[in-house]
């Protein structure tokens, strides 16, 4: 289930349900400390990043012996969260749900403004798991075809120069004035929203906890919010 982008504002009714009804809630422990105002009374069982296989088979060993679990994800489950692992590891018979929650992108388009109001692209730079030659053909083609781009996992110790090579892929394709929206901490403590341009933004202005959303050739600046046109003028 999915947990929103941060505090208890963000969640939904139905994963607030599906929370207040496991017996053992299972995550990372970010998402847990989130998740904290709902879990009295629960047994918890926490890990650190990148133990994702890990969890999932845990989760489905507990609901194999009886338990009622819930799997939390931040943001949306199914968005380089935890449904996908928790899908694989559970043996045919055994009942999943997958709760929805609201992914960082809309979460952070809100606080932008309205960027996503046409077709958009959503692509981590995280190189853990995908080739970075992958990625930087996927930021190329995103580009190429003037969608407007959400990136994740825009940066974090070990590949500080990744979203300095993503800016300079889409600039390729995009004018320099193209707007570009930061946000920092989405519904959490902390939350920092910044726009500026292709040209100007600074990558060492993110860190893992953004959300960058660069616009496509129509995005333009209204009373300092971020505006995607529905279509294209003819
Ligand atoms: N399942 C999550 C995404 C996990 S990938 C979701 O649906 O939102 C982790 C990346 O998501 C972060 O590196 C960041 O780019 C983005 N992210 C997650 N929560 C965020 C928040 N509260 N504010 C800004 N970005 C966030």
């Amino acid at each position: 289930m999915g947990l929103g982008p941060g505090g208890a504002a963000g969640i939904t009714a139905e994963a607030r349900q599906a929370l207040a009804a496991a017996e053992v809630v299972v995550g990372y422990t970010t998402y847990i400390i989130l998740a904290s105002p709902f879990l009295a009374g629960k047994e918890v069982i926490s890990s650190g990043m990148k133990r994702e296989t890990e969890r999932a088979e845990k989760a489905v060993e507990l609901a194999l012996s009886g338990r009622r679990v819930a799997v939390v994800s931040g943001g949306d489950p199914g968005v380089y969260g935890m449904a996908g692992p928790v899908l694989e590891a559970a043996p045919p018979g055994l009942p999943v749900s997958v709760i929805p929650g609201v992914t960082a992108a809309n979460a952070a388009a809100a606080l932008l403004g309205a960027p996503l109001m046409h077709d958009y692209a959503v692509i981590s730079l995280s190189d853990l798991l995908t080739p970075w030659e992958t990625i930087a053909a996927r930021l190329k083609a995103a580009a190429d075809a003037d969608f407007v781009i959400v990136l994740y996992n825009p940066r974090s110790r070990g590949r500080e120069g990744h979203l300095e090579q993503a800016r300079r892929i889409i600039l390729s394709a995009r004018a320099g004035s193209t707007p570009v929206g930061l946000v920092r901490n989405c519904g959490r403590a902390g939350q920092a929203v910044s726009i500026s341009t292709l040209n100007e933004f600074a990558a060492t202005d993110a860190d893992m906890f953004t959300t960058v959303i660069v616009g496509n050739s129509q995005t333009s600046l209204q009373n300092g919010k971020m505006v995607t046109p529905r279509g294209y003028a003819r």
